[in-house]
């Protein structure tokens, strides 16, 4: 076996893939438009109803558009779901983990087709686009090989006269509920997580980015993937997701997106129904309100090029993007007005276009709500940079910079989800770590310090699943960086890690007597 090592991002700048990436876009374009059913059992199943897929930054555009279940048909999906549970966690953990690495090879092959993809239905410009692609890539990687290490279950001990083993078994049906912001990657790694360990899901993929999650099950059939194991259900969260949720047959629920679904979600799921005879599971991934902290020494350069990166790479899209920056006083001047430079310095603009470093936000209600909040911030803070969007072609808000925030500032503590960072200043470190922790959420950070004993500091006392040091505050790689949060950033399920697949299973205790 290979050792796992994750898929590299790929180098623009050289001919050759950039024809590659043209070509993905090419073979894209030829498919927009089409109409993709359900799959249920393997049978594609076409409703009237449909769910559409548009390009945010060409908002007439239409990349696709899927079926949307009804409960009557998320209920057939169940029942097909349930049934073929008792087939798939029986096949050996071998010929589970296989497909994923043949799913893994199909795609590494049409990898750049992939990522164009993500451009034209997420806005991700290339290097983002590329990034969710490899990530995809390694959640199948790394799964599959975990799952390869599990297959035995855990040592225990045994006695004199007795046998004893600890194995993992799976759970049953999970629903996976995907988000828009990694619609590959986390979609993908959802829903492997759980087929690998030998669980049957329903896909409820982010209705915003459909189209990604219908062409991976394709990849997943033909990499041999039985009719079954995962159907695929785009629907509405009240309608079908709710359905989903409170289902009694449903054991667990795999879910990343808002704070507030996520807390809906938990909620539903822990009232007993009707032949419910377990309590459901649930796996969440929410939001984030993370933190850049900088230290007097420190290299500043790096802070400010660290800011705005993780501020503004996907347009501050991600649960891990740097919505908030406290420096330290001594530097602060000279932080903010560098951050204010790199940002006023940003290319945004078409995500087709590789020169752009920053395209659009994903939707119209996004656009409304980041709007609402620079707003807010222009009431809260001192405008450095942005503050303007345009949404007569795309959903363009451009990279905006709010400094001397009060740190008790909404827009220091809700999660705006876009290009908006709110920088305050602290008196010194411990001040700044302090406020650094003021929120209810705990996803990511990352400290800029020379200070050895600064840094071991936060390593103790900053209070967030992910903490990064003398970097960005996004970009966690499978494997490397295991990835998930505290509070009300989520369940703590640190995907892409060393424990993640066991959240998909039990584990049983058999001992026998020679
Ligand atoms: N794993 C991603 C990162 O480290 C973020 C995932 C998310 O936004 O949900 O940047």
């Amino acid at each position: 076996m290979i050792p796992y090592k994750h898929e590299p991002f790929t180098d623009f700048s050289i001919k050759e893939n950039k024809d590659a990436y043209l070509e993905g876009l090419a073979t894209v374009q030829g498919y927009l438009g089409q109409a993709y059913p359900l799959i249920i059992g393997g049978e594609r199943v076409s409703t009237e109803e449909q769910i559409t897929s548009y390009n945010p930054a060409k908002k007439t555009e239409v990349i696709g558009s899927v079926s949307k279940a009804s409960k009557d048909l998320a209920e057939k999906a169940m029942q097909v779901a349930d049934e073929t549970f008792k087939m798939w966690s029986q096949v050996e953990p071998e010929i589970r983990a296989d497909v994923l690495f043949k799913a893994a090879s199909i795609i590494r092959r049409r990898k750049h087709e992939f990522s164009a993809l993500l451009t034209l239905e997420a806005g991700k410009p290339w290097n983002e686009a590329d990034a969710d692609t490899a990530e995809a890539i390694d959640f199948l990687e790394y799964y599959a090989r975990q799952m390869l290490r599990l297959k035995d279950g855990q040592k225990v001990e045994s006695r004199v006269g007795e046998y004893n083993r600890y194995d993992y078994i799976p759970l049953g049906v999970g629903i996976i509920i995907s988000p828009w912001n990694f619609p590959f990657a986390i979609m993908a790694g959802t829903t492997v997580a759980a087929v690998v360990t030998g669980n049957t899901v329903l896909l409820k993929p982010a209705s915003t980015t459909p189209v990604v999650a219908y062409k991976f099950i394709e990849v997943l059939e033909e990499a041999g993937l039985p009719a079954g194991v995962v159907n695929f259900v785009p629907g509405s969260g009240a309608e079908v997701g709710d359905y989903l949720v409170d289902h009694p047959r449903t054991r667990f629920v795999s879910f990343t997106g808002s704070r507030d679904v996520g807390l809906r979600i938990n909620q539903r799921a822990s009232v007993l129904n009707e032949g419910q005879i377990w309590i459901k599971r649930i796996i969440a991934e929410m939001g984030g309100k993370d933190t850049i902290v900088v230290d007097k020494e420190a290299d500043l350069e790096l802070a400010a090029q660290s800011i705005v990166k993780s501020a503004f790479g996907f347009s501050g899209q991600k649960c891990s993007a740097c919505s908030r920056a406290i420096i330290v006083e001594d530097v602060y001047e000279e932080v903010v007005a560098r951050v204010t430079e790199l940002t006023k310095a940003l290319t945004i603009g078409d995500p087709t276009d590789n020169a752009n470093f920053m395209a659009t936000v994903i939707d119209e209600a996004a656009f409304k709500k980041i709007t609402s909040y620079i707003e807010i911030g222009k009431t809260e803070g001192k405008l450095m940079a942005g503050g303007t969007a345009d949404d007569s072609v795309g959903y363009f808000v451009n990279p905006t910079v709010f400094a001397d925030v009060d740190p008790s500032a909404r827009i220091m503590k809700e999660e705006i989800f876009g290009p908006v960072v709110a920088i305050a200043k602290a008196k010194d470190f411990d001040q700044a770590i302090e406020i650094a922790n003021d929120t209810e959420y705990g996803l990511t950070g990352a400290v800029i310090t020379k200070n050895r004993l600064n840094q071991e500091k936060a390593r103790k006392q900053f209070h967030v699943g992910n903490l990064y040091f003398n970097r960005g505050c996004t970009g966690a790689i499978v494997g490397y960086q295991p990835f998930g949060g505290f509070n009300m950033s989520g369940t703590d399920s640190k995907a892409g890690g060393p424990d993640y697949l066991q959240l998909h299973m039990q584990a049983k205790t058999t001992s026998e007597t020679f």
